[in-house]
């Protein structure tokens, strides 16, 4: 050992590409900790490294020495906020001993704003795999430091025992020791802020059939948060819950974005940066918006004359898409399929079909069912598909974070891609840098989506409150599949129109067109399933229409103009040469955007879509700044 590394083992110290962000590690007590601060300011206080497996304890760790070299992260996607990364950042490696004298590696990835670590364990002895007991990973942040987190629900609940599926309420600006609401922590991604000095998302990425999905504890008053791993009690009670893997391996990566303010939050692609494709593409995979019946006329519309209607629908709009939901094997049997896609096909509309993930893990009913979680059916039904050109699968009712769920949505994908499958999973778990890893991967539910707003009323409440979070924690990580965009009134198929008893029907939508038209914009998924109707070709704006028509799917830029999570979002995306911005308001505040100084930053001059006194208008940018109230919205096209 020179003097240098030496010195470097007393406590370390690494340091982002720009030198704001630095990472302090520490070996000097029992315990490998690590600490961040950004511009000088403490954001994370000493928290724990380290893990345990059946073959060693690396809990206790010593620096030995490390290595540090500037790289670029520079790469292609064309699915996620942006379409070319190229950043510098810092790769690191601890190499670290535990008190027996097992090496253990502790890789560091730093970008200007984002501090992510991994453990990779080496094969050092005649031991070939090992089980990982746990992981002692902490996240202390300072006293004061208040949460915008979601909670892990226990497993076996909600709609027939599909649960946990990341379908929560968040709760907002809460303070660090407050209980979660199942007393199982808080699922990824999880934002925080410390007082004014800074804002930090911590989540992980590049889990897959290796290891299993993790989420954060309860505040713990001496340890602050550390890294969970699944209940025994989910996939119903069968499977471990302690992840395995052949050595050398390496656990997925923990990630931490920081910042002064947001942006570097919303515009983060540390998800992506660390993770690498697990195999070619064998075919080639087109995005889009599609139409999906089920959305609003629900499961009444599985039939032939309505599937056609949306078909037609989407043909109108120039969509390249239609989802057909669940139940179409009951209604129209394989032949009967068929018959629809090519219809749909003659139309120039391409289809995806829904399949339950099934298994021993949940009572689902609507079907298809048991073929996704079975090889052997699942093999020959995706060579159906793909001899009657199906483009797509949606898959539905995954059964929590263990590993034995993420081998079977990696071998959903890599079968998929063998017959140019492109996959959607729902009632699943967050997507963690699967846009990068899986070429035929589109987006992932996770969230408390559009369908909750035909069941409840306070969802449609809450519209723009989740709207103006979900750019900051969910949406930020990774694809979103909402399937929102409503133009209807009242969320079911009367719209208005007075049924039994002269009574109005129907959830009611408490935003405006032009914030509905904002989501368009604001969430991420290179697939849009929009709730949009065949009614409103007629009663909806026609600038609505128009907009929905032009509107892109994919992304070459994103970022974020101002906002404050749960009360207002200014969010401007770049397609080609042109900018969407997305405004959307939930505070009671009005939201005060100044249009012409958004053309000043991006460039360009903006056709506006807000609310006028007579519904949505479009025109030129004000002099004043646009007033939107609560609930509103407005979209900036900017060319
Ligand atoms: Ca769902």
């Amino acid at each position: 050992m020179n003097i240098l590394t030496l010195l470097l083992a007393l406590a370390p110290v690494l340091t982002g590409p720009d030198a704001r962000l630095q990472v302090r590690i520490d070996d000097s007590a029992d315990q490998l900790r690590y600490s961040i601060a950004y511009d000088g300011k403490t954001l994370l206080e000493p928290s724990a490294l380290g893990l345990e497996t059946n073959d060693a304890d690396y809990t206790r760790l010593s620096v030995v020495s490390v290595d540090t070299e500037e790289i670029r992260d520079r790469y292609t996607l064309d699915r996620i906020k942006a379409s070319r990364i190229d950043h510098a950042a810092v790769r690191a490696v601890l190499h670290c001993q535990n008190p027996a004298g097992r090496p253990l590696d502790i890789e560091w990835h730093l970008t200007a704003n984002d501090a992510a670590f991994r453990y990779l364990i080496p094969r050092d002895t005649e031991t070939g795999s090992v089980r990982v007991l746990r992981e002692t990973s902490a996240f202390r942040f300072p006293e004061g430091t208040r949460t915008w987190l979601t909670p892990q629900s226990h497993a076996m609940i909600g709609w027939k025992r599909s649960k946990p599926s990341y379908e929560e309420f968040y709760t907002l600006d809460a303070p660090l020791d407050a209980r979660s609401q199942y007393g199982h922590g808080y699922t990824f991604p999880c934002l925080f802020r410390v007082g004014e000095d800074g804002w930090v998302l911590v989540s992980e990425t590049g889990v897959d059939s290796r290891y299993c999905g993790s989420h954060l504890s309860d505040w713990d008053a001496a340890e602050g948060y550390t890294i969970a791993f699944p209940m025994p009690e989910e996939n119903n009670g069968n499977g471990t819950v302690e992840p395995a893997f052949a050595l050398p391996g390496a656990t997925p990566w923990r990630t931490l974005t920081v910042g002064a303010d947001l942006a570097p939050i919303a515009e983060t692609t540390i998800a992506f940066d660390v993770v690498e494709p697990r195999y070619e593409a064998t075919h080639s995979y087109r995005y889009g918006k599609s139409t999906w019946s089920w959305i609003v006329w629900q499961d009444a519309s599985m039939n032939h004359d309505d599937q056609v209607a949306y078909i037609d629908l989407a043909a109108e709009m120039g969509f390249p898409y239609i989802l057909i939901d669940a139940g179409w094997d009951q209604e129209f049997g394989h032949a009967g399929m068929e018959e629809l896609v090519r219809y749909a096909r003659s139309k120039g509309v391409e289809v995806f079909l829904w399949y339950s993930s099934s298994g021993w893990w949940n009572d689902i009913v609507q079907s298809p069912v048991d073929i996704m979680c079975d090889p052997l059916r699942r093999k020959p039904e995706m060579r159906w598909m793909e001899s009657i050109g199906v483009r797509g699968i949606k898959v539905d009712f995954f059964g929590g974070d263990k590993q034995e769920t993420f081998r079977l949505y990696e071998h959903i994908l890599s079968d998929a891609d063998d017959h140019g499958l492109m996959c959607i999973f729902h009632g699943a778990t967050l997507p963690r840098g699967w846009e990068r890893m899986y070429p035929n991967y589109v987006g992932s539910e996770a969230v408390l989506a559009s369908e909750n707003m035909v069941f409840g009323q306070n969802h449609c409440d809450l519209e723009a409150q989740s709207a103006c979070l979900h750019p900051f924690i969910r949406n930020t990580v990774g694809s979103m599949e909402f399937g929102g965009v409503f133009l209807n009134k009242r969320l079911n198929r009367a719209n208005g129109a007075p049924g039994r008893g002269g009574r109005v029907f129907g959830t009611q939508r408490k935003t405006t067109d032009a914030a509905e038209l904002a989501i368009a914009v604001l969430y991420q998924n290179a697939i849009q399933n929009f709730a949009i109707t065949p009614n409103n070709l007629t009663d909806a704006p026609a600038a609505a229409m128009d907009f929905l028509r032009e509107v892109p799917t994919t992304w070459d830029e994103t970022r974020l103009i101002d906002g404050f999570p749960g009360k207002y979002v200014v969010l401007a995306r770049r397609h080609g040469l042109t900018w969407y911005v997305a405004a959307i308001n939930a505070d009671e505040k009005p939201l005060a955007l100044d249009v012409r100084a958004v053309e000043a930053r991006l460039g360009g001059t903006a056709c506006v879509l807000s609310t006028g006194k007579d519904g949505l208008q479009t025109g030129p940018a004000a002099k004043k700044p646009l007033s939107i109230p609560k609930d509103d919205g407005a979209v900036l096209v900017i060319r």
